[in-house]
């Protein structure tokens, strides 16, 4: 009886389709980019991956790195073939055991085509192995790989995984990790988690990492080199695991007198964004001759140079933040970087007024004074800055502004629970600025549509009178700078 509702020309595509096989007319390549608008070739379609074991070799003296990947995946669509992200050079693919065949393309493309194509909802394990020079590998112009005069570091935002694992390269695809590199005797290997164990053969010294939270890929970190490594646990029970470059020169004590404040500062952090998300905790200071900091997932990644000036807690607070606030909630796109960002900065205000150096309003004050309304740090907007400013200054302190206009919107009580609900709300997935306006619509029950728009997302000085509550002092008034306030700019180069 339906049928005769069916125009003809659809019954004869339907004929059509009986005579292939249903299932071969739907498969079709994965998506080279997962769809983020900044970065439209960064992660892939087409699957979810849910761990990464990698199994390495690496040789300081050459920088040569060798091994394999083992991936587990499930498809998202009927895929004949998927993309990997990654530089190094390839030698074998196999999908569910099959070889598979595979080519390079574009910048940082691997395609893999498996023997026989992959219906939606497959268990998927991809073997590659592979070996390569990182440091002989670029893309856009750009390396992430950073060799030390003992070693080497893989620590970048937003790629870096592409010189040392092949991945699904974007913050929406979280999985757990297994890292186990071998390195001469002597030389150490730091990665994210907990070292499971280590072993010796051969003169090579293998060390088996393991994080257990999904963790986005930009958030893997591997050094290399001769690292003393220290072991602790906080008052608050997390186990803290430190390590220093054993090459870090002056910048040795400074270094260590921040980062041993790791567990302290883990703790005092969790009285504003609840319960500490991981496992671990801890940060490692490689000689690297690059000057940032990066939130790399339980194991905080510190440039010497933050330490050049003496002991800094700011940054230790910054990057731990992260942690709460970008790494177990990560970002669903990379516009939405004022999650990561504005939180972490404004926790270093929240430090300085712990430490009694001047309050989160002083310092918000500070900023909105020092920066006149034709200067163009108004002209970024935190809430889509744009890939070419997604970590310009504009998105950690006027972002920490937008959040010191929440808390005067809101009121300290609701403010302080919208802070530490969020991370409980979001943990280990994905969320975007969207996603943090409505809930905090929803906690404090207020419509603040039209402060997020001033402070998030016009390219233009916010009028404080145009911010229900005074979120800032007249802009008349002279700008007093905060003791913490050169403290915080030192850190201005922090990821
Ligand atoms: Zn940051």
């Amino acid at each position: 009886m339906h049928r005769r509702l069916i125009a003809p020309g659809a019954l004869a595509a339907a004929s059509l389709m009986l005579a292939i096989p249903a299932s071969a007319a739907s498969f079709s390549p994965g998506a080279p980019g997962i769809g983020d608008p900044y970065y439209p070739a960064y992660g892939n379609g087409g699957y979810d991956v849910s761990h990464y074991d990698l199994r390495l070799q690496y040789q300081p003296s050459t920088d040569e790195l060798a091994g394999t990947a083992t991936i587990l995946a499930r498809t998202t669509q009927d895929l004949s073939s998927f993309d990997l992200d990654f530089l190094l050079d390839v030698s074998e693919v196999r999908v569910n055991g099959v070889k598979a065949s595979f080519a390079s393309s574009g910048q940082h493309e691997l395609v893999v085509t498996p023997k026989t194509p992959l219906a939606k909802g497959t268990a998927v394990t991809v073997v590659v192995r592979y070996s390569g020079v990182p440091s002989s590998k670029s893309a856009y112009g750009f390396n992430a790989w950073h060799r030390t005069p003992d070693g080497a570091v893989a620590a970048d935002e937003p790629e870096a995984a592409w010189w040392w694992f092949p991945s699904n390269d974007h913050p929406l695809d979280k999985a757990t990790y297994d890292v186990s590199v071998a390195v001469p005797d002597g030389t150490q290997v730091i990665s994210n988690g907990l070292l499971q164990s280590t072993s010796s053969r051969l003169g090579w010294t293998r060390y088996n990492w393991r994080e257990n939270k999904p963790q986005a890929t930009y958030l893997a970190t591997l050094a290399v080199g001769k690292f003393d490594i220290t072991t602790s646990t906080s008052e608050g029970g997390v186990p803290i695991v430190n390590a220093y470059s054993k090459d870090l020169g002056d910048n040795d004590g400074a270094a260590r007198a921040s980062v041993e404040r790791t567990g302290e500062l883990v703790d005092w952090l969790s009285g504003y964004f609840g319960p500490y998300p991981f496992a671990s905790a801890g940060g490692y200071v490689p000689n690297t001759t690059t000057g940032y900091a990066l939130e790399t997932q339980t194991r905080v990644y510190y440039s010497p140079r933050q330490f050049a000036n003496g002991a800094n807690t700011s940054v230790v607070v910054h990057e731990l933040a992260h942690q709460w606030y970008g790494d177990s909630v990560s970002l669903k796109g990379w516009k939405d970087i004022w999650i990561n960002e504005g939180f972490a900065r404004y926790a270093q205000w929240l430090w300085s007024e712990h430490e009694g150096e001047g309050t989160a309003q002083e310092l918000a004050d500070y900023v909105y004074a020092s920066h006149p309304a034709d200067d163009a740090f108004w002209t970024v907007e935190p809430g889509d800055p744009g890939p070419d400013n997604q970590f310009d200054i504009a998105v950690y302190d006027r972002g920490a502004l937008a959040v010191q206009a929440l808390r005067n919107a809101v009121g300290d009580d609701t403010f302080f629970a919208i802070l530490k609900g969020w991370p409980r709300e979001h943990a280990y997935g994905n969320a975007s600025v969207a996603d943090f306006e409505a809930y905090a619509e929803q906690v404090s029950g207020k419509s603040l549509g039209s402060l997020f728009d001033a402070w998030l997302f016009q390219p233009s000085k916010p009028a404080a009178a145009a911010v229900k509550a005074a979120a800032v002092k007249a802009a008349a008034v002279a700008p007093v700078q905060p003791k913490s306030w050169k403290k915080i700019e030192a850190t201005n180069d922090v990821r």
